[in-house]
């Protein structure tokens, strides 16, 4: 056997986690720069408790409180400029994984002069120290090395990814997700179902990985009934929380595949959610590896609990509901973009471009 396996990151999760832990959040500096979204963090008691602690540190804060969905360079760079206006010298991320990736990018920023044309050019290495709270339970970006921002250049979303990205402390509390609606949860939940069950189908999957992917993927799969029905306890939702979680910790050893790059397009082009647009195709894409690589998905179907991935397919779609309308021009830009991107190495079995537009048809039916 062989493996590596590295999370740099402090994680801890409890109930009322944050408010345990302000002697975690002490050390981190004097004045925190709070990257958040518009909204949610002001309404579900995780900016609140996070003030309480700061102000109990005698820690001072300025508030970046403009991350939007699927964070842009020119809003990372909005928040860099406050970081260093404001002398901000550490970062707490509250939020969904869009702040959290914004944190993590204006975090490397404030330390690093870096033009905003060669932002995806790679070789990151200093950042403000870095806290994340995620308040939904998708990303996993609390324990990942990447921050993926939209690239209107490329006309899709790009990865950020470097060692010096991975936060030092993560806080998880899932009471903050009690305010999730019923879609945010959905997408983000098939978000992180997605990123356990490609990074088993990675070629970068290793022993540690795949035990920590097979355990959310089971976790996820016996959830899935309760979001389709709308009827989570707290338990669930922490539950969940732990998921995505594992799902980051998956992800950092194994990247994502197919599934997140054709994703892409469909955020950038059609505005659908990133872990909804992950659900539409991995179906799919699970099928065209088992084709050739059986053993690689008996374990996943396994831990699900489904006899077959038609059963797979529709537990997902249990969640999905109608899929969007989309043309075969349409499809045939988004395999030429998906073609292109760095996860596509990562998948066990590599799909062609003919393949992704294959995959792209038989996902929505045309
Ligand atoms: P998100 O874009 O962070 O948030 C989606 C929506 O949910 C926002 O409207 C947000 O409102 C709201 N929201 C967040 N927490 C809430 C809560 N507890 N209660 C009610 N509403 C809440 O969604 P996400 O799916 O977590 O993150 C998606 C982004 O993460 C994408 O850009 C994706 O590419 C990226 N991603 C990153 C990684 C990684 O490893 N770094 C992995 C996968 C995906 P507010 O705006 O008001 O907060
Ligand atoms: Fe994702």
């Amino acid at each position: 056997m062989k493996f590596n396996f590295h999370i740099p990151t402090k994680i801890v999760m409890d109930d009322g986690c944050v408010a345990k832990n302000a002697d975690l959040l002490a050390p981190m500096g004097k004045r925190a720069l709070i990257v958040t979204g518009t909204h949610s963090a002001k309404a579900n008691g995780s900016l609140d408790d996070l003030l309480n602690v700061l102000s109990s540190n005698g820690q001072s804060y300025v508030l970046f409180d403009k991350v939007m969905a699927n964070p842009t360079v020119d809003c990372v760079y909005e928040g860099a400029e406050m970081a260093k206006r404001e002398k901000a010298d550490f970062t707490v991320a509250v939020g969904g994984g869009s702040p959290m990736d914004a944190a993590k990018a204006i975090a490397m920023l404030a330390c690093e002069d870096i033009p905003k044309d060669k932002i995806f050019a790679g070789g990151y290495s200093k950042r403000l120290p870095l806290c994340c709270i995620p308040t939904t339970a998708g990303t996993g970006s609390e324990t990942t090395q990447y921050a993926i921002l939209t690239n209107h250049a490329a006309q899709t979303k790009t990865s950020l990814a470097s060692p010096a990205l991975f936060p030092d402390l993560a806080l998880l509390d899932s009471k903050y997700l009690r305010s999730l609606s019923k879609d945010t949860m959905t997408n983000t939940v098939i978000d992180s179902f997605s990123h356990s069950v490609e990074g088993f189908i990675s070629n970068r999957a290793n022993a540690v990985s795949d035990t920590l992917a097979l355990e959310a993927i089971k976790v996820i799969a016996g959830i899935i009934p309760a979001i389709a029905e709308w009827r989570l306890t707290d338990d669930d939702r922490a539950e969940l929380l732990y998921a995505s979680t594992l799902g980051g910790m998956v992800i950092a050893h194994t990247g994502t595949t197919a599934v997140h790059s054709m994703g892409y397009s469909l955020t950038y082009f059609k505005n659908i959610d990133h872990g909804r647009a992950n659900g539409l195709l991995l179906t799919e894409f699970l099928k065209f590896t088992e084709k050739k690589r059986p053993d690689r998905v008996a374990p996943i179907l396994k831990a699900a609990g489904y006899v077959s991935s038609d059963e797979f397919g529709k537990a997902l779609d249990s969640l999905l509901g109608k899929r969007e309308e989309i043309t075969a021009q349409e499809i045939a830009r988004y395999s030429s973009i998906a073609i292109k991107a760095k996860n596509i190495a990562n998948c066990t079995v590599a799909p062609s471009e003919e393949d992704i537009d294959k995959l792209y048809r038989l996902s929505f039916g045309i």
